[in-house]
């Protein structure tokens, strides 16, 4: 197969000469917002824009959200939101890690509300209260189940007796996390529902939170006064239920460097997992474990890992992911694949869940590890030009 030198398809990457792209539909991300917000109205809709949201670039990812209505934000860490702080001076900013201790000053001087997780937490938080002589607003993470952050029913009982030691600390919200909402068949749903009552009745009235992006979709009796989803905002279908009525946000794309021939017998990559049983055409491409593409959508011998689409058709990896480049097999390919096409990684024939089982983990994680070293362009665009 000839190369075709005159076409020049790196002008769409320059001036980085980055080797792929990471293209974003910040349209999208805020028409999902409105149509969760509108699927869940009474309810309130927050965005989940924790980890950078959720590496799609909280700096635009907020603007873009904040400008279609969204007044709610829910970060991890001091540090986020501070970020989310200069990005939107009047929304109001909940922290899911807790107070991370030595951390209540700076989210009180952000204006953040932490989702006070311990006893430890909330006497921090009172603490910083009576220093700084104003009430600062907080909330109370419950652990209905998940056993990961919150108060158990223990704790509540204990500071329900001990009303002096909090009750001055106004309750922004209460909230807790289900460990199985994915699956709307699973009991384990409506058994942390029903401890959120219980618990919830041992606390003065307050806003109540139990529904991120799966969460949502179990129905209204979910819902409570504010939904936090993060995933379905950024285009994730982790609900195995109905599809969440969300488009995809995220296609990311890395260059063709090079297309050889592999002759039966030969090996490809490291460790030569790979090895030809046919004459073979392989496509190097410029993407590896460094920007994004986990090492276990490496294929063995005989074993299936991770695809890329080319030109809208399937193609699988072979052999290892290594730090900067994957190895595809193009061998059935019907039209001519040259260096310098772009293999679609992520996108409109590869979603983030199809990315994410291939290479043993989830949609979630490929998400927030997109590499630094590719181009990303933020389109504001309809679905056509997404
Ligand atoms: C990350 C997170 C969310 C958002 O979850 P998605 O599945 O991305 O919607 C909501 N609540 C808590 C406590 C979280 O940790």
């Amino acid at each position: 197969m000839k190369p075709d030198m005159t076409s020049f398809p790196f002008h769409d990457l320059a001036p980085a000469l980055a080797p792929g792209r990471i293209t974003i539909n910040l349209g999208a991300i805020a028409r999902n917002w409105a149509t969760l917000a509108k699927l869940v109205a009474p309810a309130r809709c927050a965005a989940v824009v924790k980890a950078d949201a959720y590496g799609l670039g909280v700096d635009r990812v907020v603007p873009a959200l904040s400008a279609v209505g969204c007044r709610t934000y829910f970060v991890a860490t001091a540090d986020e939101a501070g970020h989310v702080r200069a990005l939107d001076a009047s929304a109001q900013i909940f922290v899911l890690d807790g107070l991370l201790a030595g951390s209540a000053q700076s989210l009180a001087s952000n204006a953040a509300i932490p989702c006070l997780a311990s006893r430890e937490d909330i006497a921090e938080w009172q603490v910083l209260q009576r220093t700084l002589r104003r009430a600062l607003p907080g909330a109370l993470n419950l652990d209905t189940g998940l056993n990961r952050l919150g108060l158990s029913q223990d704790d509540i009982r204990h500071i329900a007796k001990e009303p002096t030691r909090w009750r001055d600390i106004p309750l922004a919200l209460v909230m807790s996390h289900l460990a199985c909402a994915d699956d709307p068949t699973d009991p384990m749903n409506e058994a942390q529902r029903t401890r959120f009552e219980t618990m919830r009745m041992m606390l003065p009235s307050a806003p109540a939170s139990l529904a991120a992006s799966d969460g949502l979709m179990l129905g209204a009796a979910y819902h409570y006064d504010l939904v936090r989803p993060g995933y379905a905002l950024y285009g994730g279908q982790a609900f195995r239920g109905a599809r969440a009525p969300v488009e995809p946000v995220v296609t990311v794309e890395a260059c063709i460097l090079q297309v050889r021939d592999v002759p039966v017998g030969g090996c490809v990559g490291y460790s030569g997992t790979w090895r030809a049983r046919r004459d073979s055409r392989v496509a190097i491409i410029a993407a590896g474990y460094a920007d994004g593409i986990p090492r276990s959508a490496s294929a063995a011998d005989g074993e299936s890992g991770g695809h890329v689409a080319i030109a809208g058709k399937l193609y699988p990896v072979i052999g290892r992911v290594s730090m900067d480049l994957i190895t595809v097999d193009v061998t059935d390919a019907q039209k001519p694949i040259v260096r310098g096409d772009l293999a679609e990684l992520v996108g409109p024939n590869i979603t983030l869940e199809t990315a994410g089982q291939s290479a043993r983990t989830i949609g979630y994680e490929m998400l927030t590890r997109l590499g630094r070293r590719f181009n990303r362009i933020y389109t504001a665009g309809d679905v056509a030009d997404g």
